[in-house]
């Protein structure tokens, strides 16, 4: 994948459903402009965790295409599109190993310092200050052994560790105490702040969507309107 344009998305008359006779997107097209925060907000089970994991290509869509930067994904290597590509899924995957590796998986030839910084700037740190073994701590099955929250954060490390051009941030649902909220949204602005990245946020919090470039609203399987927070 060469990025020619800095991190373009777009959804071409993108039909999918992961049965194929109950289509989930119909037919549906938007922009998501290089360099942009945008934010994609619909009802549940409108379809929006299921444009990450389309534009990750976790599956395929049954017509239509999706680009970026101009290229249709489906005829890009694999390896590149998801190098290109950070992902801080609603129910972080986490291994049943320690933070460290956990953290690991964003780059695994992340320096020690690099790892020290990131810890910091997800503000982990006092919860590793805090565990018997540290940093060497195992998580558990699906990362049970740490909150919501915490889990949320060591995803955010780990997209911070691979430092990828589009980044798609997809909030949990679940209520978080305002700290730790306030804790992630600070750490969003940070990785934010590097304008050259595309960063697309599935969004459940008005916060979110305030701070966006551009808002899509999905519904029924189309793109029900789009915006910015000011026009909608
Ligand atoms: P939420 O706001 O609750 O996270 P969403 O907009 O992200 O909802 P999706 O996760 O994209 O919704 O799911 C869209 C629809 O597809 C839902 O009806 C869901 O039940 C269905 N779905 C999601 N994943 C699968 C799957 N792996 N197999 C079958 N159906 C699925
Ligand atoms: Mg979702």
């Amino acid at each position: 994948l060469k990025l020619t344009k800095g991190g373009e998305v777009r959804f071409e008359n993108v039909t999918f459903g992961y049965h194929p006779d109950r289509p989930i997107l119909n037919n549906c097209s938007f922009t998501i402009p290089a360099g942009q925060k945008v934010a994609i907000v619909g009802p549940s089970g409108s379809g929006k965790s299921t444009i990450l994991r389309l534009a990750f290509r976790f599956y395929d869509v049954q017509s239509g295409r999706i680009l970026i930067d101009d290229q249709d994904i489906r005829e890009v290597d694999l390896d590149s599109l998801r190098r290109h590509i950070g992902v801080v899924p609603q129910d972080t995957p986490l291994f049943n190993e320690s933070i460290l590796e956990n953290l690991r998986y964003g780059r695994l030839e992340a320096s020690d310092e690099e790892i020290k910084e990131t810890i910091s700037r997800v503000q982990l740190d006092k919860l590793i200050d805090d565990l018997p073994n540290g940093i060497d701590t195992i998580v558990g099955e699906r990362g049970m052994m740490i909150s919501g929250g915490e889990k949320q954060r060591l995803a955010m490390g780990r997209l911070l560790l691979k430092d990828a051009p589009i980044t798609f941030f997809d909030e949990a649902t679940s209520a978080l105490d305002t700290h730790t909220e306030q804790a992630l949204l600070k750490t969003m602005k940070d990785i934010f702040r590097k304008g050259s990245r595309t960063n697309v946020s599935i969004a459940h919090r008005l916060r979110t969507i305030a701070d966006a470039d551009k808002i899509i609203v999905l519904q029924n399987g189309q793109v029900y309107e789009e915006g910015s927070h000011y026009q909608l």
